[in-house]
């Protein structure tokens, strides 16, 4: 990547996954209004529910996620009664008993649940929601929190799929954003979980982190890819201490300047293609044979707020502290706050306090961005005829795209867009031409590359 381009685009943008983006929903979609909106959907719809379990043993220092560090199992107990409680609030205010074929504990740790509480929590799914029998259940999991047992447990509960928790290899990286993971630690739960028959193994790993080099990457990859999970995901670290301030204890001097994290994107991409993985969107890598991969080259990839997806559930249901659901009419974000979330459930109310509906014009751009982040290009003819919107809907954008297809980071053909190989790492760039509320909003996001 040329020096001058990475200068010109090192931008914060957003991440792109909703849109409208989070920093623009507002109070005026509440729990009264995510009620109309629950009641008034297509019961036949299927349904995915996220479930954000908001605690982890200790904090790692890099971590960008909504949890809160705690070495007592009460308050974990406590927020999971409460989870449950708006599980049910949720489901009653449905038009029915809908059907889920995606069920996702992310947060924070959900592997800090005893293996009890999520068997219990997946009956109570089942109770209230039709899963069906063959969900795609999936569990980010944090090797330094469950063993042998644990593993065997949550496969008997019916995950079908773990995202495993690494991050990088290095004992001095590990050390610098407090998390000491040994090797030995992750390939031996990866062992377990194939052996339990929790075959579909995602792994999430992590570039721009503090003492990363180039070298120290490329051998965390090596040692991942010899591990064989079927998906790779390579997040840019985002260092945003004044929204996280426990980053603070990263010392900025140890963090790799914008030209290095290119330098390791760019040598990660293609040691994971050496390697056998195929390049999905910006962050992720597959197996030639994951879903995922087959996914996106039909070009029926999707991006909801885990990141890449193969789900294509209209409705998304957020549970938890923190949780954004997705629903045809818009967004719907939860109480931050986990004191207030409890009370909040506990009285009986949908525990929303923000959201934004989606107009059409934001189903236009929308489904614009989507493609632009899963496939790296886009038909304007194509998304503007699905959307009943005029051919020449995007005109103001084409013009606004032309330094960028000066600078080589896009090639227009009519209406068609797609990302150069040099452009692909900055498609944020060319989907932020197409964001009608970022020249408007305040939202400081992570850098682009
Ligand atoms: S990275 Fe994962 S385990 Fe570490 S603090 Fe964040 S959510 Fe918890």
């Amino acid at each position: 990547m040329r020096h001058d381009l990475i200068e010109r685009y090192d931008l914060r943008v957003p991440r792109y996954t909703s849109y409208p983006t989070a920093p623009h929903f507002g109070p005026a979609v509440d729990a009264a209004c995510h009620a109309r909106w629950l009641g008034a959907l297509d019961p036949s719809l299927p349904v995915s529910l996220y479930l954000h379990i908001a605690y982890c043993a200790e904090m790692c220092w890099f971590c960008g996620c909504h949890t809160k560090a705690t070495k007592k199992y009460a308050p974990v107990a406590d927020y999971l009664d409460a989870l449950l409680a708006e599980a049910r609030l949720v489901a009653h205010a449905l038009p029915s008993r809908m059907k889920v074929d995606h069920i996702h504990f992310g947060g924070g740790s959900p592997t800090l649940l005893r293996p009890a509480d999520l068997a219990r929590t997946l009956e109570v799914l089942r109770e209230y929601y039709n899963v069906e029998l063959d969900a795609d259940i999936a569990v980010e999991l944090d090797p330094r929190t469950a063993d042998e047992a644990y593993v065997a447990a949550m496969a008997r509960a019916g995950v079908t799929r773990a995202s495993v928790g690494v991050q990088d290899f290095d004992p001095r990286v590990q050390q610098a954003i407090n998390r000491i993971q040994p090797y030995e630690v992750t390939a031996r739960v990866i062992e377990w979980l194939r052996a339990a028959g929790v075959s579909a193994i995602n792994m999430d790993l992590c570039y721009g982190l503090p003492w990363q080099t180039v070298e120290s990457l490329l051998d965390t990859l090596d040692k991942a890819a010899a591990l064989r999970p079927a998906r790779i995901a390579l997040f840019g670290y985002a260092h945003v201490p004044w929204m996280k301030p426990h980053q603070r204890l990263i010392p900025e001097a140890s963090l790799p300047g914008i030209a290095e994290r290119w330098a390791q994107y760019e040598a990660a991409s293609a040691r994971l293609a050496e390697r056998g993985y195929v390049a999905i969107g910006l962050d992720h890598f597959a197996l030639p044979d994951d879903p995922m991969a087959r996914a996106c080259g039909a070009g029926t990839l999707h991006r909801n707020f885990q990141g890449y997806t193969t789900d294509d559930a209209p409705v998304l249901i957020g549970l938890g502290a923190s949780a954004i659901g997705a629903l045809p009419q818009g967004y719907v974000a939860n109480e931050l706050d986990i004191g207030r979330y409890k009370a909040c459930v506990r009285a009986g109310e949908l525990p929303v306090t923000r959201g934004i509906a989606v107009t059409d014009e934001d189903g236009l751009r929308r489904a614009v961005i989507e493609r632009l982040m899963c496939d790296m290009g886009v038909d304007l003819d194509e998304v503007a005829a699905h959307h009943g919107a005029a051919p020449d809907a995007f005109e103001a954008e084409l013009e606004l795209l032309s330094p960028l297809e000066a600078d080589g980071l896009v090639t227009r053909n009519g209406h068609r867009l797609a990302m150069t190989e040099e452009g692909k790492p900055l498609v944020r760039a060319v989907c932020a031409v197409f964001d009608t509320y970022l020249a408007r909003g305040e939202a400081r996001h992570s850098k682009a590359v």
